[in-house]
């Protein structure tokens, strides 16, 4: 029988075997292939974890900002060397295609690339001659041990959103991959080992709902970022901020396009279509719900059809667009939606169940593209996120209708809109009441110069992940008010007031 791999924890440096008897496979979900086994950690591994963290804050809170930038500017050409290595392990565990395996690398390395930068981003400020001969400036200090918490449908980009910034601000960082797809977060996690960061400074435990609650209990935990869905995610905010810690989560989503008659037809059912499938619709920027405004609502015909030319397969193979959902679980789950869809009046434009596969592929978590139109408000179509390949076309009148029918979602991660019109689009931006607008761009994820801001029941915590919120949020600001006196300086008594003379 084949000896199965199984992924290590890594603590203080090594990379070990969990000593818990709690395994699970991970799954390629293509083909049901048994790829490795990952350990569920024990609290004791967590805390073992913690306390590497903590010993490494010593001295790594200590390290110059270029020293640790360098390590960032080494880990960048890691990533880029290994690019293919990483992508194709992504798409064997994950299942998305092996182009957008390598687009969640890319995207993940360009806040490596911010990391790299952090010389010039966790600056302080300073105020010359606050008060006579006083100046007050700004200390960003680490905050000692951070965690992260990851989602499976970003096993690249999601952890790269997390520990590099933490650990260029100077703290040590512990990683709670997906159980699901933790073996390319374990080979990124090897090439920053690699790139320089010192043993301790970051550290990986395995498993799922016990090590996650160890993380949000453990007092020398000062700080957590989660990213997932809305339930673990609430859980984890209430839980992590009850002990005193730092959070942020950033959860689940429904995310609506806007299309208005005088937009670029081709380009926009394109993008549409894209932003819908792709990734078999598993990304929390996934455009899940198109408005067809007024006249656009006589293009849904050719969007059903462009829909019907995109080849469902393998994500290794070439020419596939849209691959498996993760688990047979995520497939009985969008398929039972779609049954659900379909009796609560929805019209189903396009079934995606039971695509025709070849023979290899048969036992994969395969759901093509499906659509459905006349979606309203209180189906679970709408009401649900489907983390599927399954797009809902909605109808409006007007602009101002389909703003006020995204606003009275209570989602707030991304919206878009279409249109030719610059005075339209601007009144999209300013009236619409979600985090991560588009304008004639479907997946309006900003890079890492700015933050990630999905906002609403999409998020929990006030910053967001990278960008300039994040330095804030893995940072203390300290402010020092300083004043010396020199051999001249005359002593004018006591004085008792508040007052800075
Ligand atoms: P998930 O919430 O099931 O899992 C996320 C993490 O929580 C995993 O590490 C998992 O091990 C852990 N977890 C799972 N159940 C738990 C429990 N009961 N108690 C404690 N921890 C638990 O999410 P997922 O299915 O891996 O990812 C998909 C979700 O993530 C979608 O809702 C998607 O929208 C969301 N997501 C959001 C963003 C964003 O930036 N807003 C980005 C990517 C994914």
């Amino acid at each position: 029988m084949r000896q199965v791999p199984t992924v290590k924890l890594l603590i203080g440096g090594e990379f070990i075997e969990s000593t818990t008897t709690e395994w699970r496979d991970i799954v390629n979900p293509a083909t049901q292939e048994v790829l490795a086994r990952v350990p569920m950690a024990t609290v004791a591994e967590v805390d073992a974890a913690v306390a590497a963290g903590q010993a490494a804050f010593q001295t790594w809170r200590h390290t110059p900002i270029g020293v640790r930038a360098r390590i960032f500017l080494k880990y960048q050409q890691l990533i880029r060397e290994n690019m293919k290595e990483v992508a194709a392990i992504l798409t064997a565990e994950q299942g998305k295609t092996l182009a957008d395996a390598e687009g969640d690398i890319f995207r993940g390395l360009e806040v490596v690339e911010h990391a790299a930068n952090i010389g010039s981003l966790q600056m302080g400020e300073l105020a010359n001659n606050v008060a006579t001969g006083v100046d007050t400036y700004t200390l960003q200090q680490p905050l000692g041990v951070c965690a992260g918490i990851t989602p499976f449908n970003f096993p690249a980009m999601i952890p790269l959103w997390m520990f590099p910034m933490a650990i260029a601000c100077g703290n040590t960082f512990v990683l709670k991959p997906s159980e699901q797809d933790p073996m390319s977060t374990m080979r990124l996690v090897e090439l920053a080992i690699e790139a320089g960061i010192p043993p301790g400074v970051l550290n990986v435990v395995h498993g799922g709902e016990q090590v996650v609650n160890a993380i949000c209990d453990h007092p020398q935990i000062k700080a957590v970022s989660f990213v997932g869905s809305t339930r673990v995610g609430t859980h984890v905010y209430q839980r992590a901020t009850l002990s005193g810690k730092r959070v942020q989560c950033m959860m689940g989503a429904k995310n609506h396009a806007i299309v208005l008659p005088d937009a670029h037809k081709e380009q926009t059912l394109n993008n549409l279509l894209g932003a819908a499938f792709g990734a078999a619709g598993q990304r929390c920027m996934a455009v899940s719900v198109a408005v067809l405004v007024g006249e656009a609502q006589a293009w849904l015909p050719e969007l059903v059809q462009r829909a019907k030319t995109l080849t469902v397969g393998n994500g290794a193979s070439s020419g596939t667009d849209v691959g498996p959902v993760i688990s047979c679980a995520a497939k009985d789950r969008v398929e039972s939606l779609i049954a659900q869809g379909e009796a609560e009046g929805a019209k189903l434009e396009l079934d995606g169940r039971l695509p025709a596969l070849p023979g290899a592929l048969k036992e994969g978590n395969f759901v093509g593209p499906t659509i459905f139109s006349g979606v309203k408000p209180g189906m679970a179509v709408y009401e649900q996120e489907i983390f599927g390949p399954v797009l809902c076309v909605a109808a409006a009148a007007t602009l101002d209708e389909a703003i006020a029918f995204i606003n009275a979602n209570p989602n707030g991660n991304g919206t878009s809109i279409f249109t030719q019109s610059g005075a339209a689009a601007r009144r999209f931006q300013e009236e619409i009441d979600v985090g991560q607008v588009g304008i004639n761009v479907p997946i309006p994820v900003p890079v890492p110069l700015f933050s990630f801001t999905g906002s609403r029941a999409s998020k929990l915590g006030d910053l967001g992940p990278y960008g300039k919120q994040v330095v804030l949020f893995y940072t203390q600001t300290k402010t020092i008010t300083e004043r010396w006196f020199d051999d001249s300086s005359v002593s004018s008594g006591v004085n008792t007031t508040i007052s800075l003379k």
